[in-house]
């Protein structure tokens, strides 16, 4: 199957079929863009850019890594209206940023794919759109995201409830919460937005947590006249600030390997003690506790949760949901919720990745049964048996240590390396087996020595408590390592 490196010289360029418009999808467009592969089409499923972002349009929605490190590095933009942007912002940015990068024209909107198969014949991807229609590419890149399909808790009765309930991913606007009891379940990064913005407005506002999470004060603030006028007029202001605040974040990494078990502890003690002292109620105290070290699951940012959940009129429960009937809902430790709307922030299948889309490799292995044992790739980026199919945000490249979006910029980087040798050389790249399982093994040893497998509620670990969520190293060392494309790495054939 290996083919020398210099095999038949490619005279086109590769079709390209990049699935998802959001942030990953779009880097890896404008990417391609820039470099002169202009034969790409993006499939995005809904009316516009954004992906995450443009589906989560829940009150309160905002980023939780600062705007200024949280955008394309190559497009930073001078005027976000507070140090962390709302969701308005980022898709306004997002769908400027397509439009000026003029990729807009090669996405087709409201298209869903269903699925995709690879031909050996033709060494070509065949993808299905939900129509019918079939795509023919040299080349797929998966940029689904992994927060991408709701998950709601599979309980009994939830269709007996007789009001209103919705995912917070699935924001009902026509639903009028002014005054009504509104039921929360979940704690997470989304419910964390929700609560304080909804709290005002409900009559009573009941949190089910069944796990509360660790929560740390949001440094927002609005940028200064002066910060705001350097950064549109002084492009070097702009660079150097985003640069430093990279700098900052990449310097927390160590705090997630388990040497900083001390500093965390530490920490954790400060928390508990803000904890009880904002809300000077022992129940509520308890019911807001995590009893899983710092760090372990994601840390929140919030300064409005623990002041919310003080509030006379928001209760807490600290409990799973056993059951739904036509009033409210029945909780793990027996108490009721009464409600007249449920709101569920429940999370994302997110250890699926694009699983859920039906993808058939070489030999008809299906993606699924390939990572039955839970997802893994080279370097996030290409896992074997499906060759010249690329991801972004592909398994264990999420970034908590610092921003995903300088991620999704080296992963198009990679793949548009691996289109220049496809279309130079004309052969198909399939990432090794070996390759793939020493990567794997490396960065799962890794994590034994880091506080994602201190074990903790989440989504970073399968159930059988595979880490498959997180990058395990600094960005820094991410970015190196796939800073050049090594052919060496793959099965190359034609
Ligand atoms: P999440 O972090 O997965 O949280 C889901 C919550 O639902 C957890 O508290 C979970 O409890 C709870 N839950 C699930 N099933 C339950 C059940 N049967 N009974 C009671 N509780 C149940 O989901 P998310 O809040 O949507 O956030 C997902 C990710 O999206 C975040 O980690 C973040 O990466 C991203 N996000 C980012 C932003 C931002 O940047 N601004 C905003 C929102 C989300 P357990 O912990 O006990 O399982």
């Amino acid at each position: 199957m290996d083919a020398p490196l210099n095999g038949k010289a490619a005279s086109t360029d590769p079709r390209v079929v990049i699935i998802g418009a959001g942030f990953g999808g779009l880097a890896a467009a404008i990417e391609l863009q820039r470099s002169g592969h202009t034969n790409y089409t993006v499939i995005e499923r809904q009316a516009d850019v954004g992906g995450v972002w443009q589906a989560n349009h829940y009150p309160g929605a905002r980023c939780d890594v600062p705007s200024i490190i949280y955008q394309y590095s190559y497009d930073l933009r001078p005027d976000w209206s507070r140090r962390f942007g709302n969701h308005a912002e980022i898709c306004d940015y997002l769908r400027d940023v397509s439009k000026r990068f003029g990729v807009r024209p090669h996405i087709r909107f409201n298209t869903s794919v269903e699925s995709a198969t690879y031909n050996e014949g033709s060494s070509t991807w065949s993808i299905t759109l939900a129509d019918g229609e079939v795509l023919d590419a040299d080349v797929m890149i998966c940029a689904t995201g992994q927060l991408s399909q709701p998950k709601l808790p599979d309980v009994p009765g939830r269709a007996s409830f007789a009001g209103a309930q919705f995912h917070s991913a699935e924001w009902d606007e026509s639903v009028d919460l002014t005054g009504k009891s509104v039921a929360v379940v979940g704690a997470g990064a989304s419910s964390i937005q929700i609560v304080p913005a909804i709290a005002e407005r409900v009559g009573h506002l009941s949190l089910i947590q069944r796990n509360p999470n660790w929560v740390v004060g949001k440094m927002d603030w609005a940028p200064s006249k002066l910060e705001k006028t350097l950064g549109k007029r002084v492009p070097l202001f702009l660079r150097a600030y985003h640069n430093l605040i990279w700098l900052y974040f990449e310097s927390r990494y160590p705090l997630v390997l388990n040497s900083m078990n001390p500093v965390r502890k530490v920490w954790e003690r400060i928390l508990r003690r803000h904890i009880a002292k904002v809300l000077d109620n022992p129940q509520k105290a308890a019911a807001c506790t995590p009893d899983y070290p710092l760090g372990c699951n994601r840390i929140l940012l919030s300064s409005e949760w623990y002041e919310t959940i003080a509030r006379p009129d928001v209760s807490v429960v600290r409990s799973g949901v056993a059951q739904v009937d036509a009033n409210g809902i029945v909780c793990e430790d027996g108490s009721r919720v009464d409600a007249d709307v449920i709101v569920w922030c429940t999370g994302f299948k997110a250890t699926e990745y694009i699983a859920p889309m039906e993808v058939t490799g070489r030999d008809g292995l299906n993606l699924r049964d390939a990572w039955s044992d839970g997802p893994e790739a080279y370097l996030g980026l290409v896992t074997p048996g499906f060759p010249n199919m690329f991801m972004a945000y592909g398994p264990n490249t999420g970034s908590l240590t610092n921003t995903l979006v300088y991620m999704f910029e080296r992963q198009a980087d990679w793949i548009r390396q691996a289109i220049d040798f496809i279309s130079t050389t004309g052969v198909t790249l399939e990432v090794r087996e070996d390759v793939n399982r020493e990567f794997n093994e490396e960065i799962q040893a890794r994590f034994q020595n880091m506080v994602f497998t201190a074990g903790c509620p989440g989504w970073y670990t399968t159930d059988s408590g595979k880490v498959t969520a997180v990058w395990a190293g600094s960005h820094v060392e991410y970015g190196r390592r796939v800073a050049h494309l090594d052919p060496s790495v793959f099965v190359r054939s034609h």
